[in-house]
């Protein structure tokens, strides 16, 4: 299953990555402030919807990496190629060791 990973430092929100995704499974955060996987198209939906509960008060940078499992993800990597600051990454499968965002 795809992984899609969203560096929080790095993300202006200004979603250059939600308008190039073909399946439409990314979107801009209700403030405006950085973008994010869609929680419908998210394995993880309630893990990921009391995240960006918790965060989404904050200011940005939030120096927090999300990983989403996404089974709708089709790997095209157009989303990392369209951020002009390197804040989402793509991945096949999820590394050994890698928090999930149950564990946040
Ligand atoms: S294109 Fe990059 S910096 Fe812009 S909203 Fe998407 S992930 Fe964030
Ligand atoms: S890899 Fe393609 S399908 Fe997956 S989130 Fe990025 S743009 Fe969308």
């Amino acid at each position: 299953m795809p992984y899609v990973v969203y560096d929080y430092s790095k993300c202006t929100g200004e979603a250059q990555c939600v308008a190039v995704c073909p399946v439409q499974i990314l979107e801009t955060s209700p403030d405006g402030k950085w973008c994010k996987a869609i929680d419908e198209h998210v394995e993880n939906k309630e893990a990921v919807e009391a995240f960006h509960e918790k965060v989404e008060p904050n200011d940005p940078p939030v120096n927090i990496r999300i990983w989403n499992d996404m089974p709708s993800c089709i790997f095209c990597q157009a989303c990392v190629a369209a951020c002009p600051t390197g804040a989402i990454e793509v991945y096949e499968s999820l590394p050994e060791g890698t928090p999930t965002v149950e564990e946040l």
